[in-house]
């Protein structure tokens, strides 16, 4: 069985753009640069927030944060989307979600300048995905196709099952494996909360994308033997042995799973990694669209 190693697959993808800005500012351009928005204080928000900082400081982007309380209006919030959309300086940014309630997410994100949108969450960048054009493609389903590529994982005429159809990771993940390219042309089942005989359909996948939010959902007699397991689901589960009181888990029973799969992706250190790589994949192509390569 193999472990699917997000972490050194993001540290192989940041190298790679750390060069690359190394040669962008070298050549006397600026650096590409990321900016985020950020409303309230949920503490899942904040941290990945702040590593979205960190990784960027990390390959030489520029990163900067616009944050607001928990009152911000959505006059507000528009106004500064405008700011960014227009200002020359930012090449991409993210809108944090959740918004608070009183905020409509959805009008927040259509005002975002799809050639900005570095989450691919606008209506348009979403529609582009659907049409199999070029587009900024969500970033947990943007890392996870990485981590199949770079993990040297078949797609091609393969069953593939996600479960969950979220817009963020399940239904583009499914869009991404069924489309007619090299890495991906896969067979694919989109299951969720209705589906009937659940397990009967996972039993067949050759790869299983677990991104349904619940803790250790997809047990051992879920799984094929020798499948690939992509496991999204992040979870904090109070563990007093553990130093500071709770360890992370996913939507995969992982000690059960592991022994019959032949390729399983760990949490952490599996899908988590990567989504913050395909940021700033994402930030390189805005960047790009900018100044294109020479
Ligand atoms: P979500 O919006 O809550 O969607 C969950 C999906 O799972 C829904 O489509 C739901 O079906 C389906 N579902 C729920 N219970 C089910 C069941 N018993 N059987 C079959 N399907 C079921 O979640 P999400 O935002 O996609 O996130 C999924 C997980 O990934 C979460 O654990 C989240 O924390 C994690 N996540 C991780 C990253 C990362 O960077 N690693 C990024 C994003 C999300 P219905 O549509 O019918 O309700």
């Amino acid at each position: 069985m193999k472990i699917i190693d997000g972490k050194t697959i993001c540290a192989e993808v940041k190298s790679e753009i750390a060069a690359e800005i190394a040669q962008i500012i070298d050549s006397g351009q600026r650096a590409p640069h990321m900016a985020a928005i950020l409303v309230g204080h949920d503490g899942a928000s904040e941290t990945y927030v702040a590593s979205k900082d960190k990784n960027c400081k990390a390959v030489g982007m520029t990163s900067s944060l616009y944050r607001y309380e928990d009152n911000v209006s959505e006059k507000e919030l528009l106004e500064v989307i405008n700011f960014l959309n227009n200002d020359d300086e930012v090449d991409g940014y993210i809108v944090q979600l959740p918004l608070p309630k009183h905020i409509d997410a959805d009008k927040v994100m259509a005002a975002v300048n799809p050639d900005k949108d570095i989450d691919g969450f606008s209506p348009s960048n979403l529609g582009k995905l659907v049409m199999g054009e070029d587009t900024f493609i969500p970033a947990t389903p943007c890392g996870i196709m990485e981590l199949i590529r770079r993990a040297g994982i078949e797609t091609v005429g393969k069953n593939c099952v996600v479960l969950g159809r979220s817009n963020i990771v399940g239904t583009p993940m499914a869009l991404l494996l069924s489309r007619n390219k090299p890495d991906a042309n896969a067979t694919v089942t989109l299951c969720h909360s209705k589906t009937q005989d659940l397990a009967e359909i996972t039993r067949r996948a050759d790869i299983l994308v677990a991104a349904i939010g619940k803790p250790g959902f997809v047990k051992a007699d879920m799984v094929k033997e020798g499948a690939v397991v992509i496991d999204v689901g992040i979870h904090r589960i109070a563990d007093e042995s553990q130093p500071n009181g709770f360890r992370i888990m996913g939507d995969v029973d992982f000690p059960a799973v592991s022994k019959k799969c032949s390729a399983i992706t760990p949490v952490p250190g599996g899908v988590g990694a990567m989504t913050i790589a395909a940021l700033l994949m994402n930030t390189m192509k805005a960047y790009h669209k900018r100044f294109p390569k020479k």
